[in-house]
């Protein structure tokens, strides 16, 4: 069974990573999204909302789940027993520091391929950041994340102003 894993913040998905990951569950028969919990990196989102807004928006998706993990991916490969990692590609600026990234992995764990996945075009410009900034700022980042994301963001910053 040829198995891949899928690792990010995903904080919070975008239509960007759901694009990879639906392109990706068509190439393996199992695909873990796997979102890394690792501290330091203080996420918006909980780990909890970030996996459960995942499951929701990939739930039509055949052999794609969804797990937790911390520290290095590497580790998680190995633990998982799996050789194939999946990135996307937006820009050049993001092929930099993923060619280091996949190189440093490969140093670490030899029989791990990194396969990357270019962005589609529409979706080039979208990452999780600036939907964030968008929904602070009260815009309407519908176009730009899938249904939950967006029902979860609204609620999130409506809460904020009305606390305000
Ligand atoms: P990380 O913190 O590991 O970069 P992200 O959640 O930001 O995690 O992204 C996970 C993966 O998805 C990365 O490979 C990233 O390049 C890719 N990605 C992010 N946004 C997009 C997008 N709009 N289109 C395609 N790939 C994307």
């Amino acid at each position: 069974m040829a198995r891949a894993i899928y690792p990010g913040s995903f904080d919070p998905m975008t239509l960007g990573h759901l694009d990879i990951i639906r392109r990706a569950s068509k190439l393996f028969d199992e695909v873990i999204m796997a979102v890394v919990g690792n501290p330091g990196k203080s996420p918006l989102l909980p780990m909890d909302i970030r996996k459960n807004l995942i499951e929701e928006s990939v739930k039509d998706l055949r052999g794609v789940k969804v797990e937790e993990f911390q520290g290095l991916t590497v580790d998680y490969a190995k633990a998982t027993n799996t050789t194939v990692l999946i990135r996307g590609l937006r820009a050049i600026s993001d092929f930099e520091a993923e060619l280091g990234m996949a190189q440093a992995n490969k140093q670490l764990f030899p029989e791990l391929e990194t396969i990357f996945l270019m962005t589609k075009a529409e979706y080039s410009f979208i990452s999780s950041s600036t939907v964030k900034e968008i929904a602070r700022l009260g815009g309407d980042v519908s176009q730009f994340v899938p249904h939950p994301v967006n029902d979860y963001l609204r609620e999130h910053f409506s809460r904020g102003t009305k606390q305000k």
